[in-house]
């Protein structure tokens, strides 16, 4: 990965003179503040609000102001021009948030982005990740039953006996594992009190996503694998990203070109590309009539930028908006990342991976420890599993 570095450090010589050095200087912090919690704090079960601040009190407390202050602003103290500032803090876009709003503790995502593992390619693209883990399962006798939807439960007072799907139909067991949003399903099937659709509203959700799928009948060479577009007004338009419609009128955007490494994503000759663009969700904007407009507009500014107009190559193009998200995946108000991971919901703070009603009844994902995004909600798996042999061991 340092070879990257050395390769971005070439491209900002005349923007950041001494790149490389800041940034190694940046990343010795950021490697810091991921050793020193992701075993500790990211990595562990916290059973209460009393064992989490004993947990907070173990941790190095260098780190301390990470906590008081933003992704951007601990980004600044180590670059000085603002072209420097903005590639290195988009990371937090991912997060569901923006730099100018994600504590400084997220920086150590610049670690793992740029020093620990970095990106991976996944050969013949992402889904072959669920491929792999439907054979181990398979080996494992695992049953999967498909299109089902929990809408209701049947418990006995203390323990929860089963969950009933929207055909009426009984799954019992004696632990139940959900990967459904664990703030949604609280208050959809749970009804718990503190999960009401009031409450659900004033926690802080992540941003929605745009997407869209676009197949070409050419090939883009002059294109990367992974490209960001980004204006002038950076922070202006993360100020108003999750809240304001206008910022619809000159989006910031992410391309994949899906087959530029993983030939077999597009037919001989063709492309496939994969655009997302953070928007607001359904809480800010409700109506997306204009999906189309938008993305014409998108796909107008990219042809611009790579200096070819791709609309007469277009052979199909799927749009997903925070609409399509939040009815495939039961998302709170098409929240693309769950629940933020501001002060207030992190931690024990975030809704737990044990019920607080069922001791039988578990949650893993995005939406309860430790975070949201692909690697936490692994992570997640792992804590909710220890939760499970625990309570088995009582
Ligand atoms: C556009 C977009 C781009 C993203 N990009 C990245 C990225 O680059 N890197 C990254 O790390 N993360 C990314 N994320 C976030 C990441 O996808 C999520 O954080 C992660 O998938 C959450 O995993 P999960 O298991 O909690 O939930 P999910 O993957 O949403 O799985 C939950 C499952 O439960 C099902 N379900 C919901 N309710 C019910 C019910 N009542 N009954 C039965 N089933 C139910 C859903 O249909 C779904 O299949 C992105 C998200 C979006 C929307």
């Amino acid at each position: 990965m340092y070879k990257d570095i050395a390769k971005l450090a070439e491209q900002f010589k005349d923007i950041e003179p001494d790149f490389e050095e800041k940034m190694h200087k940046y990343l010795k912090k950021s490697g810091a503040l991921f050793n020193d919690t992701v075993d500790l704090v990211v990595k562990n079960n916290l059973d209460s609000m009393v064992d989490y601040i004993a947990t907070l009190m173990r941790v190095n407390p260098v780190h301390v102001p990470v906590l008081f202050k933003s992704f951007y602003q601990h980004v600044e103290e180590y670059f000085d021009s603002k072209e420097a500032q903005q590639i290195v803090s988009l990371v937090a876009f991912f997060l569901g948030r923006t730099p100018f709003d994600t504590m400084a503790i997220y920086t150590l995502l610049s670690y793992t982005e740029f020093q620990h593992d970095g990106y991976f390619n996944v050969v013949g693209g992402m889904y072959k990740i669920i491929e792999g883990f439907l054979e181990e399962l398979a080996k494992e006798n695992v049953k999967i039953h498909y299109n089902i939807e929990i809408v209701d439960y049947i418990s006995n007072g203390k323990r929860i006996e089963s969950v009933i799907d929207k055909n009426g139909k009984q799954w019992s067991a004696n632990t139940i594992l959900i990967n459904a949003d664990a703030a949604v399903f609280r208050h959809t099937i749970m009804k718990h009190k503190n999960y009401t659709l009031e409450k659900m509203d004033k926690k802080s959700w992540t941003m929605g996503f745009l997407t869209f799928y676009i197949g070409l009948k050419c090939k883009l060479p002059q294109v990367n694998h992974h490209n960001y577009y980004l204006g002038s007004n950076f922070k202006e338009y993360a100020d108003k990203v999750l809240s304001d419609n206008n910022t619809m009128e000159k989006p910031y955007y992410y391309v994949n070109v899906v087959s530029k490494y993983n030939e077999d994503c597009a037919p001989k000759g063709c492309e496939s590309l994969f655009f997302v663009c953070p928007v607001p969700n359904l809480l800010n904007k409700k109506d997306w009539d204009d999906r189309d407009a938008i993305v014409d507009s998108i796909i107008e500014d990219f042809s611009n930028r790579i200096g070819k107009d791709i609309a007469p190559e277009i052979i199909s193009r799927t749009i997903h908006t925070p609409i399509e998200w939040g009815e495939q995946y039961n998302l709170h108000r098409g929240s693309g990342l769950g629940l933020s991971h501001t002060f207030t919901q992190i931690g024990a703070m975030r809704p737990a991976n044990v019920d607080e009603r069922f001791k039988n009844l578990f949650y893993v994902g995005a939406s309860t420890v430790p975070g949201a995004g692909l690697p936490m909600a692994m992570i997640s798996s792992k804590l909710a599993f220890e939760r499970i042999e625990k309570y088995f061991k009582k």
